[in-house]
């Protein structure tokens, strides 16, 4: 594509700035990548939006030109934070993509082992490894945007950074996963005897998890203002144990602050 045909680029009407974008995954599943590439009937609309210089899971090529840098995963190694540190350097907006980069997602679960060599040693055996404690990628470098999720969804994706390109604001809900499933209609899933955190996790998934009656396990992080106390007195209430609730709060990272005393 010439110079000429990117500046002619229109988006209703409105000159469409189209930024060089970059996606690299650090300690993750890959899956908020493949979110990105999954749902054909959309992808033609989003790579008219950006023009991707670098993508592992999907394209050889690479470059380290690019505006916006995607990181996926958390860093666990050494050599990971050499890598994020040069990305940072080369991006001028980087935006923490899923569970994992923005808050450690379910890799910081590691984190509770008092001996971390022991985790290891049962995953890779004698095998010498590089893998430290979880951390997020803002614990290593700035992060301009958090996308949240895991993993992410491709809507949610597509809406961040349509409004990126227009140089317009992002703004997630501040209010809870239980106001989408409301308006979904869904049936709560306390009244089946299931435990869900929609309650005091933040939206955008639109219920994903409650639409298929299934219960929210807190993957986007808390909603603003969320009383994790009344959450955890009412879970109690409706007799599920501490284990099961704990479980819950601690499997993204996500409630990590509000669980340690800091409303962050
Ligand atoms: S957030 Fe979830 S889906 Fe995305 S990379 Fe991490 S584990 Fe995979
Ligand atoms: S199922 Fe979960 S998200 Fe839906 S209303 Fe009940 S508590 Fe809220
Ligand atoms: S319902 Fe909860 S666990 Fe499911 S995708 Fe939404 S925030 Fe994540």
């Amino acid at each position: 594509m010439s110079v000429n045909e990117k500046e002619t680029r229109t988006y209703l009407g409105v000159p469409l700035y189209r930024p060089k974008v970059a996606f690299f995954d650090f300690t993750s599943c890959e899956g908020c990548q493949l979110q990105i590439i999954n749902n054909e009937g959309t992808l033609l609309d989003f790579l008219s939006l950006v023009e991707v210089v670098n993508f592992r899971e999907a394209m050889t090529e690479k470059s380290d030109d690019y505006e916006i840098a995607f990181i996926e995963g958390c860093i666990t190694r050494d050599d990971e934070v050499k890598r994020l540190k040069k990305v940072r350097k080369n991006a001028k907006i980087l935006v923490a993509l899923g569970s994992c980069a923005c808050f450690g997602g379910v890799n910081q679960l590691k984190n509770k082992f008092k001996d971390l060599d022991w985790p290891k040693k049962i995953v890779y055996g004698d095998y010498d490894i590089d893998s430290g404690p979880v951390r997020a990628i803002e614990e290593v470098v700035k992060v301009d945007l958090k996308i949240y999720g895991c993993p992410v969804k491709k809507e949610e994706v597509e809406k961040i950074v349509l409004n990126v390109a227009l140089g317009k604001s992002v703004e997630h809900p501040k209010y809870p996963v239980c106001i989408e499933c409301k308006a979904n209609e869904n049936l709560c899933l306390f009244e089946l005897g299931e435990p869900c955190l929609g309650p005091v996790t933040r939206a955008g998934c639109d219920a994903w998890c409650p639409n298929s009656r299934a219960g929210c396990w807190g993957c986007r992080g808390p909603a603003e203002d969320a009383n994790i106390e009344q959450m955890i007195k009412i879970m109690k209430e409706h007799g599920f144990s501490e284990e099961t609730i704990m479980d819950r709060l601690e499997c993204f990272g996500g409630f990590y602050c509000r669980l340690n005393g800091d409303n962050k």
